[in-house]
């Protein structure tokens, strides 16, 4: 029977955050610089602390400056609405995440919005969105995992171009963006979401699954064509009286079914997930490689 090659994104997240130091630690000795990443959290969301810790370690390990700034949950949308602009006027960051979700008594569309575009690394900015998708145009930064997502195609040699690709899920932070690279990229792509009616049989025809619909084990192995390659973003909680935590992590694909039909696939965890914060890092440095730049002109 055959098995898949499975894609250990861990280790490629490490080569790239390798990758990253190296080119910070040159920065640092020719100019004197080093990138700065603002990270903002308000509330105090576990899994969001979670989500900001590594984020901050990841940068400290790279040589990255974090800033932080962890506010409280009853913070009022003016006072967030500063915080953002201060780091938009300070040339030490380069670039500013605010993590989601926000408050429900905040627009966080405006405050994604405040974010200057040039330090957006996680781009989701509306001008960042706009250049991915015209043609011709190029964004300054593209969303981390959907990033991820091709960079894990590209170092594992898989073709893209004149292959059929499937997305399942069309948000802003991972469907959308991916489908529009895949595209780009020369892939033919079909996004299925919700309101798909056959989404096994359009998933059959695919030599590139991305799953990122937030439904547990949702691709079944006899979903896919014999060699296809399987990346899975789905990262869901299920309940798992075994488990110290009481819950495990499984992805929207089958795992143990799909490594038996695929000729390449993701596990969850330490598959597309550790990609997503070495994306953030390569963001950030190539916002402070633009702004040194341009000091230097
Ligand atoms: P959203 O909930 O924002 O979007 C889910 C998408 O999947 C929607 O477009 C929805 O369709 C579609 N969908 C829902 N049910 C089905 C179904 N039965 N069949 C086909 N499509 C369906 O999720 P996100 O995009 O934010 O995240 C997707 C998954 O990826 C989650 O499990 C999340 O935890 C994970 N994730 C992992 C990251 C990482 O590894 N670093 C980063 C971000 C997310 P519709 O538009 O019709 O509602």
């Amino acid at each position: 029977e055959r098995q898949a090659v499975v894609i250990d994104g861990k280790a490629c997240a490490k080569e790239i955050r390798e990758e990253i130091a190296a080119k910070v630690e040159a920065m640092k000795s020719e100019m004197g610089k080093v990138p700065g990443l603002a990270v903002v959290l308000v509330g105090t969301r576990k899994d969001s602390e979670t989500y900001v810790r590594n984020k901050e370690r990841a940068c400290t390990e790279a040589g990255i400056e974090s800033f932080s700034s962890r506010l409280p949950e009853d913070i009022s949308q003016e006072e967030l609405l500063k915080v953002v602009e201060d780091y938009n006027s300070n040339d030490q960051v380069h670039g500013i995440l605010v993590q989601l979700p926000l408050p429900k008594h905040i627009n966080a569309e405006l405050i994604l919005d405040a974010i200057s575009y040039e330090k957006d690394v996680d781009g989701f900015h509306p001008m960042n969105i706009a250049r991915l998708a015209l043609k011709g145009r190029s964004p300054l930064a593209v969303a981390c995992t959907p990033q991820g997502c091709l960079e894990l195609l590209d170092r594992h040699g898989v073709t893209i171009a004149g292959k059929r690709a499937v997305v399942f899920g069309r948000s802003n932070i991972v469907g959308m963006p991916v489908s529009l690279l895949l595209q780009q990229r020369d892939a033919t792509v079909t996004v299925v979401h919700s309101r798909t009616p056959n989404p096994k049989e359009i998933c059959l025809e695919a030599d590139i699954v991305i799953a990122a619909c937030g439904q547990a084990e949702m691709i079944q192995g006899d979903w896919l064509k014999e060699g296809a390659v399987v990346l899975d973003v789905g990262t869901n909680a299920v309940d798992d009286p075994t488990a110290k935590r009481g819950y495990r992590l499984v992805g929207d694909v089958k795992f143990s079914e799909a490594v038996q039909r695929a000729g390449m696939i993701t596990p969850v965890p330490g598959g597309v997930g550790p990609m997503t914060i070495a994306m953030l890092l390569k963001n950030t440095l190539q916002s402070a490689q633009r702004s040194l730049m341009g000091d230097a002109i």
